[in-house]
């Protein structure tokens, strides 16, 4: 293969960071990336968008992820150049060459990322995913022109992996798959930062036990508790944090009030600056991607507080103020209560489509764990001293209880007053009190349901 080089820095550089104490910079290309404009704007758009709202420390960013990922490549790769070097071709193990790819991968694998991505990619049609590939391979950014120090090929090279297109699957899985370096930091950044407590996992175990094999990285057997942990960690981390019910409810208030600006946009006029203006009417280039960030976003939502539209000026004042709409745990036989409490809603001053939904986690991105069905090429492997390989719930009792479980919920969202006493008793009591019989009636009946579905 082609060996990618470049030079190392004359003075190594070295990163505080809480979640991994040090982040080492060695190589030309990794600073170089690392001081381009497109991964600097990476500084201003946080990990968890709205979640910060429910956990006040959560307004880390983008940037320190995405160092955090190559941190962790990094040392990877450090473990498996010592450990696992390859001798032949075709033995299974490490070949060293592949270190700075994988370092420079792991730094970019997030680049793509505008504000509030999940909510935005939805209303827009943009993706993460595709917009980091473009930002490597436009020979007009500062990200491709690092890149292109290393070879003419290397932005397609890297970008590959992102995709998971390049042929080693090692080099593929070692950012992504049930465990990679990018879930092993944005569980223990995440952790630290909301400030929970049950995120937390043996990582220093589990980078001495991770080793390479032919189709991707796998464990050794001995530390089977330490990838328990982690997968633990990973679980009660999707329902306490990332399924949180309030978090989601100002996801569903961003969600109403860009749809609204879309709206505003195109029938009436609205102050906004250009860049989003190119996405409220739907043509927007790269370069109008590249000037969005939480700061230019809450900006628009500052001016739109004071606008002619209520609605708009309405669901604004929620989101910068912080009023989540409320929800109930809702399923199949509790969704006939819908149309009926929707038309509460409207009777009571709210237009239905800006001021309730249906919200279900199981759509978010992050995947639970899950050793079959469509992931299955990506299940946790355990490496046996006979050489060969088991997967991780074969062996660990507690693994094999959660896989399988039911992982989040789908919940009805509406506004809070409508559980709230109201000004004008006379007028508005009976509806509240009709529709809060609703949100006990459903309560109720998830009383008693069975624990397990
Ligand atoms: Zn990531």
């Amino acid at each position: 293969m082609v060996r990618f080089y470049s030079p190392r820095l004359p003075e190594e550089k070295v990163l505080r960071d809480p979640v991994h104490s040090y982040i080492h910079i060695k190589s030309q290309v990794i600073y170089d990336l690392i001081n381009a404009k497109e991964f600097q704007r990476l500084r201003r758009i946080k990990q968890l968008g709205p979640a910060s709202y429910v956990f006040p420390g959560a307004t880390h960013t983008r940037f320190e992820h995405n160092l955090g990922v190559y941190e962790l490549t990094r040392r990877i790769c450090e473990t498996f150049d010592r450990k696992y070097p390859s001798q032949r071709p075709g033995d299974g193990l490490w070949d060293p060459n592949n270190d700075l790819l994988a370092e420079c991968a792991a730094l970019l694998h997030d680049l793509g990322h505008g504000p509030y991505s999940h909510t935005f990619e939805h209303i827009f049609g943009t993706n993460h995913e595709k917009i980091g590939q473009q930002i490597m391979l436009d020979p007009h950014t500062e990200i491709n022109a690092a890149l292109r120090e290393v070879g003419p090929n290397f932005p397609e090279q890297v970008a590959s992996v992102i995709a998971k297109t390049y042929p080693n699957p090692q080099v593929v899985k070692m950012i992504s798959s049930q465990a990679d370096a990018d879930r092993m930091d944005y569980l223990l950044r995440d952790a630290y930062f909301t400030g929970v407590s049950y995120g937390a996992f043996d990582l220093y175990r589990l980078l001495r036990i991770i080793r390479p094999y032919a189709d991707g990285i796998c464990f050794e057997n001995r530390g089977m508790h330490a990838v328990e942990d982690y997968v633990v960690s990973r679980y009660q981390m999707y329902q306490q944090v990332y399924f949180h019910p309030a978090s989601r409810g100002m996801e569903v208030v961003l969600h109403h009030l860009l749809t609204r600006a879309k709206y505003v946009f195109q029938h009436n006029s609205l102050p906004v600056s250009p860049q989003l203006g190119a996405f409220l009417q739907d043509n927007w280039t790269l370069d109008d991607y590249l000037m969005l960030d939480d700061g230019v976003m809450e900006t628009n939502f500052l001016t739109w507080t004071e606008n002619s539209d209520p609605i708009l000026a309405d669901l604004a004042k929620r989101y910068l103020y912080r009023k989540p709409l409320a929800s109930i745990q809702i399923d199949d036989s509790t969704k006939n209560l819908l149309p009926k409490m929707r038309n509460l809603i409207k009777q009571a001053g709210f237009d239905p489509d800006y001021y309730t939904a249906i919200n279900s986690a199981f759509d978010q991105p992050y995947d639970a764990y899950k050793p079959t069905g469509k992931n299955a090429n990506s299940q946790i492997e355990l490496h046996q001293d006979d050489d060969s390989l088991v997967e991780l719930s074969q062996l660990s009792p507690l693994v094999k209880a959660l896989n399988g479980t039911f992982q989040g919920d789908k919940r009805f969202f509406f506004p809070k007053m409508m559980l709230h006493e109201s000004d004008e008793p006379e007028l508005f009591d009976p509806l509240y009190q009709e529709f809060q019989k609703y949100i006990k009636n459903g309560r109720l009946h998830y009383l008693r349901q069975p624990k397990h579905k």
